[in-house]
């Protein structure tokens, strides 16, 4: 079952940049930051009650942020869906005849294992899932 909305992960250009910006917006310092080096992306996080904002910044040009960058500029990257049953989730969104991009979870930041859908399957928006690692 999904519980909750966990993140919006959103894609910036400059990481220490926006920062200042959503530290400001949000009043709020980050509490995170964190290289996911097989996704070549840098993230900080920011906690806003419940909810949290994921930014990522791409470290080389070959990374998925880079890509969406290039393709339709900053903005909002993708919405992860907490889940304490990653696995079931998987399978239930692909007996769905959702298109899952990971067809077993991954390690993502800030202590998740995640799994996206591919956007072609989901109206455009690229969505993730997430579990907390134990
Ligand atoms: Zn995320």
């Amino acid at each position: 079952m999904l519980k909750k909305i966990e993140h919006l992960g959103i894609a910036v250009e400059n990481i220490e940049e926006s920062l200042k910006m959503y530290e400001a917006l949000l009043g709020t310092s980050c509490y995170k930051l964190e290289a996911v080096e097989s996704e070549g992306v840098k993230t900080a996080f920011l906690q806003i009650g419940e909810s949290k904002i994921e930014l990522l910044e791409a470290t080389n040009p070959d990374s998925p942020i880079a890509k969406f960058l290039l393709k339709k500029g900053k903005g909002i990257h993708h919405i992860a869906f907490e889940t304490n049953d990653i696995e079931s989730e998987i399978g239930r969104l692909k007996n769905s005849g959702f298109e899952l991009i990971h067809q077993t979870p991954k390690d993502g930041a800030d202590n998740k294992i995640i799994a996206f859908l591919h956007p072609k399957s989901t109206d455009g928006i690229l969505v993730e899932l997430c579990q907390e690692k134990h």
